[in-house]
Order: structure tokens, then sequence, then C-alpha cells
């Protein structure tokens, strides 16, 4: 049998998590992630088959990529997601799947994604209130998302993840609420520090801030280490870039992904794949690999010898904060982050 060779970058940082962009489409138009007007979206030919996806997992998975976040714009307008979702799971080596969509469209698809095998579920939620919840939308409705995780939740979804991005003088008051809300349903909340990419639209409330408002409100709240490697000790299967905090009294987890304030590139095991069909290394830098042609090879170990050269180039840290110092946007001028995914 062949050695077994993983994905790593050159500062031996191995490659086991894929975060692939299955559209760049969205039914919502958050304020910090879509211009109002929405932007020049791909053709539906120049979007990446599922096939293609499916093909690039199975050479990936042989060498040590064994977690797969599915997103976009919102994946759930992308017709035929749960049989995709479905093809990755039976994919030998692929140990977690697991979706971050926007909620609204739960409703109509929660039951075909949970028998197709999908478990774990993250869902973007930026405010309790109909107004506010509008406001950063731009468009849907709250009622149809707080419906979808209460489905998620009776359905059977585990874990299921709550991802809030607060900014200030919009929905920062909200804290407490949200954590009565995650309290109260066992959700797992992640406060995820806003990043101003394409321009700064408002000012980003940093995990510190929100952390010390929760401990001086509840008694018990105290830091969990669950950071875990699989058991060859390589990719890390659990959360390693939120810093989670429990409670005495129940089952919630409240997290914080800090992206400004707390950067965590040393641990970077990721790899993305937008909806164009580009490997990217980072979320911050533009080096992109079009994974379209090498894909027609028929030798898988010539295309992971292609996606290793490529895998190379990956920087060690982002650079954003110096670019944010310098007030320019964190991503390229044709970059929004519904295509690359988040
Ligand atoms: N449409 C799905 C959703 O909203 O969950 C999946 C795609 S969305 C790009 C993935 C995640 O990125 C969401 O949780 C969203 O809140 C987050 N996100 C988008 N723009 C962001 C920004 N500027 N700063 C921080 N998080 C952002
Ligand atoms: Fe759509 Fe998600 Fe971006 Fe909001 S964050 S506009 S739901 S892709």
């Amino acid at each position: 049998m062949d050695k077994f060779k993983p994905l790593t970058d050159n500062y031996g940082r191995r490659i086991t998590y894929l975060r692939i962009s299955v559209t760049d489409r969205c039914n919502l138009r958050c304020v910090y992630c879509m211009p109002e007007k929405g932007i020049s979206l791909l053709n539906h030919d120049e979007i990446i088959s599922y096939e293609i996806i499916l093909r690039l997992v199975s050479v990936l998975a042989k060498h040590g990529v064994n977690k797969i976040r599915i997103t976009g714009g919102e994946p759930l307008v992308r017709k035929g997601l749960a049989g995709f979702i479905e093809s990755i799971s039976g994919i030998s080596g692929i140990k977690d799947v697991s979706l971050t969509t926007n909620g609204v469209l739960l409703e109509r698809y929660a039951r075909e994604l949970y028998d197709a095998g999908l478990k774990r579920i993250n869902i973007s939620l930026d405010s309790l209130k109909e107004d506010i919840f509008r406001k950063i939308t731009r468009t849907g409705s709250l009622k149809d998302v707080i419906t979808g995780i209460n489905l998620a939740k009776n359905m059977g979804f585990n874990p299921i993840k709550i991802n809030t991005v607060l900014i200030k003088g919009i929905n920062d008051g909200e804290i407490i609420d949200f954590v009565d809300f995650a309290r109260k349903l066992e959700l797992n909340l992640r406060f995820i520090e806003y990043m101003p990419i394409g321009g700064n639209i408002a000012e980003a409330v940093l995990s510190k801030e929100i952390e010390e408002k929760i401990s001086s409100a509840y008694d018990g709240f105290s830091l969990i280490n669950r950071n875990k490697k699989d058991k060859d000790g390589a990719g890390v299967l659990e959360n390693s870039v939120s810093k989670e905090f429990g409670f005495k009294d129940c089952g919630a987890v409240i997290g914080f992904i800090s992206p400004l304030s707390r950067h965590f590139c040393g641990d970077c095991s990721r790899l993305r794949l937008t909806a164009s069909g580009n490997l990217r290394l980072c979320l911050f830098y533009d080096t992109e690999y079009n994974i379209k042609d090498i894909l027609n090879e028929t030798d898988d170990e010539i295309i992971f010898e292609k996606i290793s050269e490529f895998i190379k180039l990956k920087e060690y840290k982002h650079n954003f904060n110096e670019k944010a110092k310098k007030q320019e946007s964190l991503l390229w001028a044709n970059d929004f982050m519904n295509e690359i995914g988040g």
C-alpha cells in the first residue's frame, strides 16, 4: 500500500478542513456581506458542478481532509443540495459534514437534509427583533429563521450553532437576549467579530467586551477546553477557532470567534473552494487556483501533486489588521463573502 501523504503547507500545517461555497446567490442581502443591489452573479455554467466538487473531495480525503463545511451565498437556494450532502458524507475518510445557512429555507428543507445524513448545522442570526433583523438582512423575516431553528432542534440536529455578528449601534444591545435565547434552547451561540469587508460599514464589537458583559450577568460562566485532535493526531475535529464557555446550570455553549482580536492562523487547517471553482488558501489573500481543469486528469495522484504545489503558497498569517489600519478593503476589488463563503 502507498504511504499516506498528508496535504501540508510550507509551515507544516496539515490541511484537513475544506469549506465549500456551493453558490454565490442568496435570498438575503446582509449589510456586512453583500451590497444592497446584489453583485454581478456568476452564470449558472460558471458555478462549480457537484460532480467536480465530489471528485475534488474524494482526492483530498485520501490525503487527510476529513471535515467539510457547505456554505455560500445561501446554500439552500441551490437545487439538489440534500443529495449532494448525502454523496459527500459517503466519501471514505470524511468524518464531519456541516452546513452554514441563514435558516430562511429550513422549514422547507430541514427534513430532507436530516434524512440525507446532515446532523450538524450553523444558522446565522443577528437579531431577535424583527425590525433590526430586517435592517441587517435588508429583506427576509425573523419568524422564518426562528421557525427553522425550532424545527432543527426538534428534528434532532446536533450541534446547532447560531452565528451572530454584532455591529455597534445596531444589534449590540441584544447580547443578553441572545444568551437567554441560547440557554433556553440549549444551543451553541458563537459571536463572530464583524470583519470590515468591502468598505468599513460599521464598527465591530470585540469579543472581550461581549465576554465581560456575559460574565458579569451570569454566575458560573466559565471556559471549556474542547479542542480535540482526531485519533491519528491529525486534523482538529472540534472547533479550534472559537474560544468557548459553558454554564453550570444548562447545556448552552457560548463561543467567540475573533478574527480581529485573536487570530488563529497558527493552527489554520483550512482550504476554501469558491462557487466559481477556485481553491483559495485564505479568506484575506486573493491567491486562487482554478481546479476545474486539473480535475479532468484521470490520475488522482497528479491532481494531488498539483494541489500540493498550490498549498505551498499558503501564507503564515492574514494581514487584515494592517490593512484595516490603512482603511483598505480587506477583500480584493471583486471579492465578496457570498462567493468565498465566509
Ligand atoms: N448564507 C449563509 C449564512 O449567512 O449563514 C452562509 C454564507 S455566510 C457568507 C457565512 C457566514 O459569514 C455567516 O455566519 C455570516 O454572518 C458571516 N459573515 C458574512 N460577512 C461577514 C463579515 N463581514 N464579518 C463577519 N462575518 C461575516
Ligand atoms: Fe446571504 Fe449569508 Fe451573506 Fe447574509 S451573510 S447576505 S445570508 S450569504
